[in-house]
């Protein structure tokens, strides 16, 4: 096994909210004393005016008003920081900025598994079920043994505001077992999952929360939730199979669906790589992960004429100047579980992986990767996150001072979330579409919402980020202005 990268912040990381040049910085105002909010919090909550705490850590009132974690390192402050600089931008009223900087629901379960031996072992489940005022809450289960509730709201907010970027009619969730899937066998893994389906089965739903595989889980986990669920719900037929998505083309799945996040990234490329100068044919690549998302980013950027120089995964990194073949590396893996060992091209270490020189970085791995020493040694045009958040804001100001253009994961890897909508549509239609169908369709969702981060960048004057941000954040705010907040 080779050098593990290191995921989660580990860093004293000093923070501030500023991404992007085109972003306006001011100086830093005072934190409060003992983390408090400082006396003039409020005002500072305005763009422009100082955000930017003691040890230079991100600041917000809202942070303070929903006492989130005060931890600067923290994945949920993070994102939801990213979103309310957009949120202060646009002018998002502040009863908008409460309500999405929380989770609707938050369910933890524990539950008893037998295990291959004869012995019982307690698992923990989560759903974190964020915001569905645009729709059912929907969003993947991740099967991780670190996974951890403030993970889980974090994603479970970005799919808020993915879903609502990238126009379909779904609110936000997410969800997990704290498990490694690789440790055990497809029998305990099948009473895993049954199991967790039976301890959430009655807080999800085709019309109220639809779950879907994320890093760990797949097609396979998706067939039992959906087969455990039919049986224990009163939604009867076919009809059930909608309560999840991701499921085996042979059992309600869509063609198209296993690959669409890796398209959506390519869709996005494809739309605003001419604007950085960069022609996709002949451009040069690296991808960190190379399971889903990485592989199918890989492998179709590849047919399109690029050429990927380096990968990393859990096992190592490894690089091949002349181009390595991201259809047999991804055998390759499907065969051993990792990109080391490749024969196409040489292993390296990870910090020749991350100096190697390319046009195009794509992190397709897990959360907070991109810190500052990554992001130093990145040599790269453009960041195009597969992965969700995988750059810390801390990383993001150092791409941003390099002229690094980061082009956001709610836009990025909306594809995913979007083909899950198209199978729900067909499940619920009793319908299988053809692949040029999906694709075709994918396409029009991915280039409009590369034209709203365009026109919102031009409109607020800011970094694509928040430009991504605060589109979403419109169509949220139009939803609830025309509903209102009852009673
Ligand atoms: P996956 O499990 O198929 O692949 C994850 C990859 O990350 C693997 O190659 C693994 O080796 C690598 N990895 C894990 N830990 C690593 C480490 N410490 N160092 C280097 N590499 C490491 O997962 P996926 O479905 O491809 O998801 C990847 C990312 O994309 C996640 O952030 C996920 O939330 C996001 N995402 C996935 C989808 C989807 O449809 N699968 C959709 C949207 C977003």
């Amino acid at each position: 096994m080779g050098q593990a990268f290191s995921t989660k912040a580990g860093c004293a990381a000093a923070q501030s909210e500023s991404f992007m040049s085109a972003t306006k910085k001011t100086a830093p105002a005072p934190a409060g004393k003992n983390g408090k909010a400082p006396a003039n919090a409020k005002a500072s909550a305005k763009v422009g005016a100082g955000k930017v705490g003691k040890g230079n850590e991100f600041d917000h009132p809202i942070f303070h008003e929903l006492q989130l974690p005060s931890d600067a390192n923290n994945l949920y402050r993070q994102t939801v920081g990213s979103m309310l600089q957009a949120a202060d931008l646009m002018g998002l009223p502040h009863q908008l900025k409460i309500i999405l900087a929380q989770p609707k629901n938050e369910i933890m379960v524990h539950f008893p598994v037998r295990m291959d031996d004869g012995t019982f072992k307690l698992f923990k489940g989560y759903r974190v079920q964020h915001n569905n005022a645009l729709g059912p809450f929907k969003g993947g289960l991740r099967f991780h043994h670190d996974v951890h509730l403030d993970d889980v709201k974090s994603l479970a907010f970005l799919m808020t505001m993915k879903c609502s970027l990238v126009g379909v009619p779904y609110g936000g969730g997410k969800g997990g077992i704290k498990v490694d899937p690789y440790k055990h066998s497809k029998a305990e893994m099948e009473r895993i999952v049954r199991r967790f389906t039976t301890a959430i089965a009655h807080q999800i739903g085709p019309d109220y929360d639809i779950p879907a595989p994320d890093v760990g889980s797949n097609s396979q986990h998706m067939a039992w939730i959906a087969d455990t669920y039919a049986f224990l719900s009163e939604v009867g037929g076919k009809q059930a199979d909608a309560v999840i998505t991701g499921k085996p083309v042979e059992y309600g799945g869509s063609l198209g669906r296993e690959k669409a996040t890796g398209q959506g990234v390519v869709d996005t490329l494809v739309e605003l790589l001419p604007e950085a100068g960069i022609d996709i044919k002949g451009c040069k690549f690296s991808v960190l992960g190379f399971g889903n998302v990485g592989s199918w980013t890989g492998k179709i950027l590849q047919d399109k004429g690029a050429k990927m120089i380096a990968t990393a995964d859990h096992t190592g990194a490894i690089r091949n100047d002349g181009g390595i073949d991201a259809h047999q590396l991804a055998d390759h893996v499907r065969k051993t579980g990792g990109v080391a060992g490749f024969k196409g091209a040489t292993r390296i270490d990870k910090d020749e992986f991350y100096k190697t020189k390319v046009d195009v970085f794509v992190p397709a791995a897990l959360e907070q990767m991109i810190q500052e020493p990554e992001a130093n040694m990145l040599n790269c045009k453009v960041v195009a996150e597969g992965a969700n958040a995988p750059t810390t804001p801390a990383g993001e100001r150092i791409l941003e001072a390099r002229g690094i253009e980061v082009l956001p994961a709610i836009l990025c890897n909306s594809g995913g979330v979007t083909v899950s909508y198209f199978e729900w549509v067909q499940n619920k239609m009793c319908e299988q579409w053809d692949l040029d169908v999906v694709d075709k369709k994918l396409n029009k969702h991915m280039v409009k919402a590369a034209a709203k981060v365009r026109e919102a960048k031009k409109k607020y004057k800011c970094n694509l980020r928040t430009a991504a941000y605060a589109a979403a954040l419109e169509r949220l705010k139009s939803a609830y202005e025309i509903r209102g907040i009852f009673p």
